[in-house]
């Protein structure tokens, strides 16, 4: 009798969760490495987080992928952790390490990635903003103090949130929480978006003093949602980069936590993804 081809499965928690892209791009990476498994997107109820991802596992998941606004609660249930998800306090990939629920950040490397490889940004000695002060910020700020920024200054709505940041990263690198008053005193290399504004379609706003000549816009959102920080950089004749590699990247890291394969990330993909947007 032929035996049986097991197959791993794989998913992605997150409410909501119909738009998300992982399981094309996860699905696109397993073919090409001729990797058989399933990767599917599943709407976690809130409050309930931990029973459901259990029940994944139980029913014989090998891991999955965390989003909003499930990232604090996939920290609380892994058993052990990576040692960038303990800095963020927050896990967007969980795997089984040794018998037990691991849990691991990829959002950082991934956005770094993206920049170092893709963009070919040198973080070296770079003035650095970043707009916002949620998960998304977190996730990436220990990641690039360690790539020797010059300063990263943290601006958020609620300056109590950036200043909370702040002061949990203070230890890695010279980061600090910047108000309103003062920001028009910086200016910057680098600005990110980690704002959530895009989905409601909000102007983004920021006065013009922080420009400089080299000054670069990376916002982490992409597709419609990227659309309010884009026009701000284009009415100021600046580069802007959407974070869809972003996107790519971190996901490729999690499938190398799964199946210790590098997946290739190809333009196909890419155009495959555009045309979801
Ligand atoms: P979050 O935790 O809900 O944080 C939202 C942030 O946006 C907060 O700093 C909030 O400020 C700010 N904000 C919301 N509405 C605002 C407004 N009207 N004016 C000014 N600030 C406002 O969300 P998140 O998880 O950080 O996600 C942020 C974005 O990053 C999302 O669009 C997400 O898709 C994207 N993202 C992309 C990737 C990727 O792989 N490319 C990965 C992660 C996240 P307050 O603190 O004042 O509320």
């Amino acid at each position: 009798m032929a035996r049986q081809e097991v197959i791993k499965k794989y998913a992605v928690f997150g409410n909501p969760i119909e738009h998300s892209m992982s399981p094309l791009i996860h699905e696109y990476f397993a073919k090409n490495l001729k990797i058989n498994l399933s990767y599917v997107p599943i709407l976690g109820s809130l409050g309930k987080f931990e029973k459901e991802a259990k029940i994944f596992l139980e029913n014989g998941g090998s891991g999955f992928n965390v989003t909003l606004p499930f990232k604090e609660d996939a920290f609380k249930l892994a058993e052990t952790k990576s040692k960038i998800a303990r800095i963020t306090g927050s896990v967007n990939t969980i795997s089984i390490k040794n018998g037990v629920i691991h849990g691991d950040n990829t959002d950082g490397i991934g956005f770094v990635k993206d920049m170092k490889n893709n963009i070919e940004y040198d973080f070296n000695d770079k003035k650095i903003l970043v707009v916002g002060a949620g998960g998304a910020a977190m996730g990436v700020i220990p990641s690039i103090l360690n790539e020797n920024p010059s300063e990263l200054k943290i601006y958020n709505r609620t300056f109590e949130k950036a200043k909370s940041l702040s002061d949990s990263f203070e230890n890695i690198g010279p980061v600090e929480a910047v108000s309103q008053d003062k920001i028009h005193k910086h200016n910057f290399d680098l600005i990110i978006n980690a704002t959530s504004i895009g989905i409601n379609n909000i102007k983004f706003e920021l006065s013009r003093k922080i420009l400089n000549t080299e000054t670069v816009c990376y916002d982490m959102s992409y597709g419609k949602i990227s659309n309010s920080f884009k026009m701000w950089s284009n009415e100021n004749n600046l580069k802007f980069h959407d974070g869809l590699g972003m996107l790519l990247e971190q996901a490729a890291e999690s499938f190398y936590i799964w199946e210790l394969q590098r997946p290739v990330i190809t333009e196909e993909l890419k155009n495959n993804l555009k045309l979801r947007l």
